[in-house]
C-alpha cells in the first residue's frame, strides 16, 4: 500500500499560551507534532509538554470507552448505552430540580472545554434549568485577574498581545515562572533580551525560579506582601517624577487617594515588609520609570490569593500612574494558565457571568440573553456556586447533583479531603472525561467518555485574545463523543428539544457568535470556516460594513484612551496592602506555596503518561530551605512529613536556598502516590477565598514539617 500523510493545523491543548501545532497523520495511524512556523504565538515552537503531545493521543492504554453507570456506590460501574445513561441523568436532574429547585444542580467545567462546550453547558444551566450553578477549574487559577481588570479597565479586557514582548524594554514577572509555565512566552522574552542587552526582566517571587535565574533582578518577596511591593514602587515612581500627569488626569480617577495610600509607608518600611532590599526596590521603579515600553505579566502567585484582586489591582496601578498602557510594549497582561480558559470566560463560562461578558447581576443583561435563547426560565438575579462553593454545598447536601466534565477536583481543589468527603456524599456525581486516570472517575454514579484533543473540532482563546479553531482529525475510540454532543443530547432528553437541535459545533459557535453584537467582544465577522481559513485572530473581529473589507485588526486595547468603564475613564483603586491568609503559628510555623513544574500538566492525566516526561522531575518533592531543614534535623532527600490545619502530605525533602527561609514548596501535580492520598498536595491547602474573585489561597498555607517517622 503507498504510503501517504495527511496535514492538519491545530492549537496545543495544554497552556494558554496557544501554540499552533501541524499534527502529521501517517496511513499506518502513527502522529508527529511540530511547532506551526506560521503561527503568530509561537512560530514554529513548542516546549517540551507541545512536543510529546502526540503521546498522549496514541496512547488509548486508559481511554475511557463507553458510557457506565450503577445504581448505588457499593456496586461496580456497569456498561451501558447513551441513551440509558443520559436518560438516567436526565430523570435524575429533574427529580431534583422538581424536589429541591434548580440550584439542587451543577455543573463544574474546565479551562480544557472548548469555547462550543462552555457556551453550550451555560445556555443549559442558565437559560433552560434556571440556576447559574456552572463554575470551572479557571475560577482557580485566573478570576482575580478578571476581577481586578474590570475593576481597573471596566471590563475583563487583556489590552495587550505577544507582539508586544517585542516592542518592550522592562518586563517585570510577578508571582509568575513563564520559563516553566509558559515556557514559548519566555523563549520569546529571552530572544528579544538577547538580541537587546538593555533589556531588563525584574521578578518578584518568594522562589528563585530559572525566570529569577535569567532575571536582571530577583526581588524575593515574602508570600502575601506584593501589594506592598508594588505600592513601594509606585511610591518611588511618583518621587522621581516618572509619573504620566497627561494620561492621569485626562484619562484616570483616583490617583489622589491612590498617592496617600503609597507615600504613608516609608520605602524602608515597605521593603522591611517585603523582605526585599529597598536599594532593590528603588533600582525596578527606576528601570520601569525609564522603560518605553513597560510590560508586566503575572499569574498565579498574583491570582490565588485571599487578596487576589487587591494584588492584581496594585499592579495595575503602576500601568495606570505611568501611562503605560494601550500603546506598543506597554500593559498588565496576565498569563493564563489553561488553553481555554478566556474563550470560557467570553462566553459566560463562571457563575457570575452570561455571555460576551455580560453579567447576571444585571437585569438588561438577563433580559437580553432570556430573549436570545427564548428562555422557558427566568435566569437567576444571583451569582450560582463558585468552585469551593459547590464543594461545600455537596457536603452540606444543599446541592444534590455534580456534572464534572474535564477536570479531576479530587486532586486540584484546596482542602481535598473536603471535596472526597462531599463527593462521597454527593447524591449524584457524573464525571465526563477521557481517561480512567482522573481520579474523581472512582466517586461517579455516571461516567460518560469524551473525546479527546484531535477528536473534535471547535475554537479556544489563548491569553492574548486570539482564537484558533481546532479540527477533528481522528475518529474517538469505543463510543466517546464530542463534549459539545454530549451536551445536546442531554439537553434534548431534558426536554429541550427545538433549542438544542444541533448537529455540528459550527451551528453552536455561529449562535454565540451573535451573542457578541455590539458588545466589547464583537466577533461578528467570524464563523468556523472562516477561522480554518485564517487560522486565528484577535478579538474583536467585527463584520465589517462594507462587503469585502476584512475586519479591522485590534492588536492591543485603549489605544484610543478610552476605558469600558461607564465614565471611559480607568481606575486607580487605592487598596489596603494586609494580607488575610491564615495565620502561621507555633504549630505551624513555615508558609508552604503551590505551583507547577517544568514537564507536568495539572493532574498528570495527560503528562503522567508520557514518559520522557516523567524523566524531569520523576516524584513529588517538598523544597525547603536548608536552615529550616537544619531546625529540623532534615537531611536532603529524607521522607518528611508536611502537616498543616487539615491534612497531611508524604514526601521527600530538597534542601535548597532557591526558596527563603519559613517558606517551603510543593508541586501542585501528585495526586496518589502508591495507592496513598498522602502524596496530595491539596490535603493541606485551605479553601479560603478572594471575597470578590472567589478565587483559592494556595499560596499561602502554614504548615509544619518534620521527619517521617514510621507508626
Ligand atoms: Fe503548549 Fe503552552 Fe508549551 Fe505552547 S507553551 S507548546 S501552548 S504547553
Amino acid at each position: 500500500m503507498a504510503h501517504s500523510k495527511q496535514t492538519h493545523k491545530t492549537t496545543c491543548c495544554y497552556c494558554g499560551v496557544g501554540c499552533g501545532i501541524v499534527v502529521q497523520k501517517e496511513s499506518d495511524g502513527r502522529l508527529t507534532v511540530e511547532g506551526d512556523k506560521s503561527h503568530p504565538s509561537n512560530q514554529g515552537m513548542l516546549c517540551s509538554k507541545g512536543m510529546n503531545l502526540h503521546y498522549t493521543v496514541m496512547d488509548q492504554s486508559d481511554r475511557l470507552l463507553y458510557p457506565q453507570m450503577r445504581m448505588n456506590r457499593s456496586m461496580p460501574l456497569q456498561r451501558v448505552s447513551w441513551d440509558e445513561a443520559l436518560e438516567r441523568t436526565a430523570a435524575v436532574f429533574r427529580t431534583f430540580i422538581q424536589k429541591y429547585g434548580p440550584d439542587s444542580v451543577a455543573f463544574y467545567v474546565s479551562g480544557q472545554c472548548l469555547t462550543e462546550e462552555y457556551y453550550l453547558v451555560n445556555k443549559l444551566i442558565k437559560g433552560f434549568i434556571g440556576s447559574n450553578n456552572i463554575d470551572t477549574n479557571s475560577r482557580l487559577c485566573m478570576s482575580s485577574a478578571v476581577v481586578g481588570y474590570k475593576l481597573a479597565l471596566g471590563e475583563d479586557s487583556v489590552p495587550v498581545c505577544y507582539d508586544d514582548i517585542e516592542e518592550a524594554d522592562v518586563f517585570y514577572v510577578q508571582g509568575a515562572n513563564p520559563a516553566w509555565c509558559h515556557p514559548i512566552i519566555w523563549r520569546r522574552i529571552e530572544a528579544h533580551k538577547a538580541a537587546n542587552p538593555h533589556v531588563k526582566i525584574i521578578t518578584a517571587d518568594p522562589r528563585l525560579t530559572d525566570t529569577g535565574r535569567a532575571s536582571d533582578l530577583h526581588l524575593p518577596v515574602r508570600p502575601g506582601t506584593d501589594i506592598t511591593l508594588n505600592h513601594a514602587l509606585g511610591r518611588v515612581l511618583i518621587e522621581r517624577g516618572y509619573l504620566d500627569e497627561e494620561f492621569i488626569i485626562g484619562h484616570t480617577d483616583g490617583f489622589t487617594a491612590y498617592r496617600e495610600q503609597v507615600m504613608a509607608r516609608s520605602l524602608a518600611e515597605a521593603a522591611e515588609i517585603c523582605g526585599v532590599d529597598s536599594a532593590d526596590i528603588r533600582q525596578a521603579a527606576e528601570w520601569i520609570g525609564r522603560s518605553r515600553g513597560f510590560l508586566s505579566l503575572w499569574t498565579m502567585g498574583m491570582n490565588q490569593s485571599v487578596i487576589g484582586v487587591n494584588k492584581n489591582l496594585s499592579l495595575i496601578n503602576l500601568h495606570l500612574i505611568t501611562g503605560r498602557i494601550g500603546t506598543p510594549g506597554n500593559g498588565p497582561f496576565s498569563l493564563t494558565g489553561q488553553p481555554n480558559a478566556m474563550g470560557g470566560r467570553e462566553v459566560g463560562g463562571l457563575a457570575n457571568i452570561l455571555p460576551a461578558h455580560r453579567d447576571v447581576t444585571n437585569a438588561t443583561h438577563r433580559a437580553e440573553m432570556e430573549k436570545f435563547w427564548n428562555s422557558p426560565v427566568k435566569i437567576a438575579s444571583q451569582p450560582g456556586l463558585t468552585a469551593t462553593e459547590m464543594f461545600k454545598a455537596m457536603d452540606d447536601d444543599k446541592l444534590k447533583a455534580i456534572w464534572i466534565i474535564n477536570t479531576n477536583p479530587l486532586v486540584s481543589m484546596p482542602d481535598v479531603n473536603g471535596v472526597e468527603r462531599a463527593l462521597k456524599k454527593g447524591r449524584f456525581v457524573v464525571v465526563q472525561d477521557v481517561s480512567s486516570r482522573a481520579d474523581t472517575v472512582a466517586m461517579a454514579d455516571v461516567v460518560l467518555p469524551a473525546a479527546a484533543w484531535l477528536e473534535k473540532e471547535g475554537t479556544m482563546t489563548n491569553a492574548e485574545r486570539r482564537i484558533t479553531y481546532l479540527p477533528k482529525v481522528l475518529d474517538a475510540p469505543g463510543e466517546a463523543l464530542p463534549d459539545v454532543e454530549i451536551i445536546w443530547r442531554f439537553a434534548r432528553k431534558m426536554g429541550f428539544t427545538q433549542e438544542f437541535n444541533y448537529q455540528k459545533a459550527s451551528e453552536v459557535y455561529a449562535e454565540y457568535v451573535k451573542t457578541t453584537t455590539g458588545t466589547h467582544i464583537d466577533i461578528t465577522g467570524l464563523s468556523h470556516e472562516i477561522l480554518k481559513k485564517q487560522r486565528s485572530v484577535q478579538w474583536p473581529y467585527r463584520m465589517d460594513s462594507q462587503e469585502g473589507k476584512s475586519p479591522v485588526k485590534v492588536p492591543r486595547l485603549f489605544a484610543d484612551r478610552t476605558f469600558y468603564t461607564p465614565n471611559q475613564r480607568a481606575q486607580i483603586h487605592a487598596v489596603p496592602d494586609g494580607n488575610a491568609s491564615e495565620l502561621t503559628n507555633e504549630d505551624f510555623p513555615l508558609v508552604l506555596t503551590t505551583g507547577r513544574i517544568r514537564d507536568q500538566w495539572h493532574t498528570m492525566t495527560k503528562t503522567g503518561r508520557v514518559s520522557k516526561l516523567n524523566q524531569h522531575v520523576p516524584e513529588h518533592f517538598l523544597q525547603i530551605h536548608p536552615d529550616d531543614a537544619a531546625a529540623r534535623g532534615i537531611k536532603p532527600g529524607q521522607l518528611v512529613t508536611v502537616r498543616g490545619r487539615r491534612g497531611e502530605v508524604r514526601v521527600k525533602a530538597e534542601l535548597t536556598t532557591d526558596t527563603r527561609r519559613g517558606v517551603c514548596f510543593l508541586p501542585m501535580h501528585w495526586g496518589k502516590i502508591l495507592n496513598s492520598s498522602l502524596g496530595r498536595t491539596n490535603n493541606l491547602t485551605n479553601s479560603l477565598v478572594d471575597p470578590r474573585s472567589k478565587e483559592p489561597d494556595y499560596k499561602f498555607t502554614a504548615v509544619q514539617v518534620v521527619p517521617y517517622q514510621k507508626p
